[in-house]
């Protein structure tokens, strides 16, 4: 059955990061055709609704219609510990996240909170998210079990450490990384919606051994991605000086164990030495950006314009739990205001593409997600542009869409999500 949702229409032509507002498309009184979970067209409303008399119609008046945010750097076990105060990076991971990781040994507390966070990601408008989830292969299956009864494309990884530096309770082996990280994926890679993701911590919490295992699975099935994390902090880049002494960079640490490609997702890179930059753009990887969480933990300015010109792929995140805020609206207006620290005045065509059309490119799903156009499965949200006083009020002046939706990525939250489609369904 073909149905119609009506509204202003917002897509991608083109990199809007390249392009600038030029490679956005919006359609004042537009409209979405959707069949069978997937969009079959998308044009002005009157053209649509004659080309589909038949079809049902949801009529969301002048709200705006976009792809569903896409979140490409998320712990969902850290659910429960978002905004924990007063720590930088190593301390928050030792106070507040392994404590909280450990109690995912057990598969009911997993369940209720792979519930929680998937309640939250919809609520806030995220239709896909890439995560991390933690040691235990059961925090893995509620992942993907809750994704899966929602009908949500979603990733994911079993988050593996093996060194000391991570807690007894935190800690694998070489091999069992290798075989639980293989046997989660054999079981859950390409089914319906999902995807598996290779996943080592980051390398202060992986044994040279343990990277190289994860490297051989990579190799593997070259298909998969392969998330970690990289030069968030500078004492976390002396940490991982004083633990590999042999290697180049912080990079590098990746690189000699097969862990560097094209299909890799680093989040962070903030403080990247010359080499490591050219290395990444030479093999065409990927930069989850985590503004709310380098200005929470204090990490640093990343320079998504910088990172954007020289041809790597930029998604946006909210690294959830050290991130502040379950909502991609509040991503990117801290994306906006991180990169104005660093003098650049980000497009609000930008800001959304970082967190749609950008976002499914990092996750290499720029032909299934992250954009309106035909063939596209039908994720999509309506954004409400005037949810609150303070927005409305500034709303009202604005003289174009883009003055229209400035206001909403600056101040608004879930209180803007009006609408969202999972696969074609409407979830609320
Ligand atoms: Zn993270």
């Amino acid at each position: 059955m073909i149905e119609l949702i009506l509204g202003q229409v917002l897509s991608f032509g083109a990199d809007a990061m390249a392009e600038g507002p030029g490679a956005a498309r919006h359609e004042a009184r537009g409209a979405v055709a959707l069949e069978a979970g997937r969009i079959l067209a998308v044009g002005p409303a009157g053209d649509l609704r004659a080309r589909y008399p038949a079809a049902p119609v949801t009529d969301m008046g002048d709200k705006l219609l976009s792809a569903g945010f896409i979140d490409t750097h998320v712990h969902y076990p850290q659910t429960a510990i978002i905004a924990s105060w007063g720590k930088r990076l190593i301390d928050w991971l030792g106070t507040y996240t392994f404590p909280e990781e450990m109690r995912f040994a057990d598969p009911a507390h997993a369940e209720r909170v792979a519930k929680t966070y998937f309640d939250l990601a919809l609520a806030h408008g995220t239709t896909s998210m890439c995560s991390y989830c933690t040691i235990h292969p059961a925090s893995v299956e509620a992942f993907f079990l809750e994704a899966e009864a929602r009908g949500v494309r979603a990733l994911a990884g079993r988050t593996c450490m093996d060194r000391a530096t991570a807690p007894e309770g935190l800690r694998d082996t070489a091999q069992a990384a290798y075989d639980e990280s293989k046997a989660l994926l054999e079981r859950w890679h390409g089914r319906n919606r999902l995807s598996y993701v290779i996943t080592p911590r980051f390398s202060p919490t992986s044994t040279p051994d343990q990277l190289l295992a994860l490297g051989s699975l990579w190799a593997e099935h070259p298909d998969c991605l392969m998330q970690t994390h990289l030069s968030e902090q500078v004492d976390e880049i002396a940490w991982v000086k004083s633990l590999y002494p042999q290697a180049r960079d912080y990079l590098d640490t990746y690189e000699t164990f097969g862990l560097l490609g094209a299909n890799a997702v680093y989040g962070h890179a903030i403080h990247l030495a010359p080499r490591e930059m050219a290395r990444l753009v030479e093999v065409g990887a990927g930069l989850a950006h985590c503004p709310t969480s380098n200005t929470f933990i204090g990490s640093g300015l990343f320079d998504t314009a910088g990172m954007a010109a020289a041809g790597l792929r930029v998604g946006l995140a909210t690294d959830t739990g050290g991130g502040s805020s379950f909502s991609m609206l509040r991503t990117m207006a801290a994306a906006y205001e991180v990169a104005q620290l660093r003098g650049v005045a980000l497009h609000p065509a930008q800001l959304w593409y970082l967190a749609t059309t950008g976002a499914a490119r990092l996750l290499r799903l720029e032909e299934k997600v992250g954009n309106l156009a035909p063939g596209m499965e039908a994720d999509l949200i309506a954004l409400d542009l005037a949810s609150t006083p303070a927005i409305a009020q500034r709303a009202a002046r604005a003289e174009n869409v883009w003055e229209a939706l400035f206001p909403t990525i600056m101040m608004g939250d879930d209180r803007a999500i009006a609408g969202v489609w999972v696969g074609g369904k409407r979830h609320r």
